[in-house]
């Protein structure tokens, strides 16, 4: 029996893509919760590249995903405050932030 679990760990992002410094608990600036959803904004300790990581439950499936941004803090939760946000809503902001 092949074990598919550790699948769900890739969702996770835990290092920087630019230097691979290991992120810390503190570099990750919650930007967005709701039910099913939670925005990350991470900066990473050492280079200070700013990354997105969104995660996004439906049912059972997780979605997750990060990339690095230009975007502040500041600037991302602007964004994300335009508007009440539906799931379609914050796959179009994903999509935008991410440049998809
Ligand atoms: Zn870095």
């Amino acid at each position: 029996m092949k074990n598919k679990e550790n699948k769900r760990e890739s969702f996770f992002v835990s290092n920087c893509v630019i230097c691979k410094n290991k992120f810390r608990s503190e570099d990750f600036i919650l930007v967005l919760k709701d039910n099913n959803k939670s925005i990350f904004h991470i900066t990473c300790s050492n280079c200070l590249t700013s990354s997105i990581f969104m995660l996004l439950s439906e049912e059972r499936n997780i979605l997750g995903a990060g990339s690095i941004t230009d975007l502040g803090r500041d600037e991302v939760k602007e964004k994300l405050k335009m508007k009440p946000i539906s799931t379609d809503e914050i796959i179009e902001i994903y999509q935008q932030l991410f440049r998809v």
